[in-house]
């Protein structure tokens, strides 16, 4: 999705990466993602930082998508106060439930087929 047609699009990928299970799912959902070339993962704490570089490569993505382990929305929220709005996935929404999910390579391969068929449906 990242490249089509010739038309490059730049999709930026950020996980919350928080320390709690879904924290960590979202991390490894952002990674599989990145890898199957679906985006590129970026350092969101970059972005909490203030590092200018990476604020104005988030302004001239094509989209951004945060993943959040749950509704406190920390790469949501680090995205916005910079200025850009991305699109939100957040675990604790999509089914996960914070302090009892295993994170299982099953937990990671739904939940990052579930943001893929999402993607897929509004292209
Ligand atoms: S969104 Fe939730 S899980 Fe992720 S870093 Fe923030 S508090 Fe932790």
């Amino acid at each position: 999705m990242s490249e089509c047609c010739g038309n490059e699009k730049t999709v930026l990928l950020y996980a919350c990466s928080g320390a709690s299970d879904v924290g960590n799912v979202s991390d490894r959902v952002a990674r599989g993602l990145s890898r199957d070339g679906f985006g590129k993962m970026t350092c969101v704490a970059a972005i909490g930082a203030g590092l200018s570089g990476f604020i104005e490569s988030a302004k001239g993505a094509t989209e951004n998508i945060t993943i959040d382990g749950c509704d406190k929305y920390c790469a949501r929220l680090s995205l916005e106060r910079v200025g850009v709005t991305p699109k939100s996935y957040v675990l604790t929404e999509m089914g996960l439930k914070k302090g009892e999910t295993s994170v299982t390579d099953q937990t990671i391969r739904s939940i990052r087929q579930k943001i893929i068929q999402t993607e897929e449906s509004v292209i």
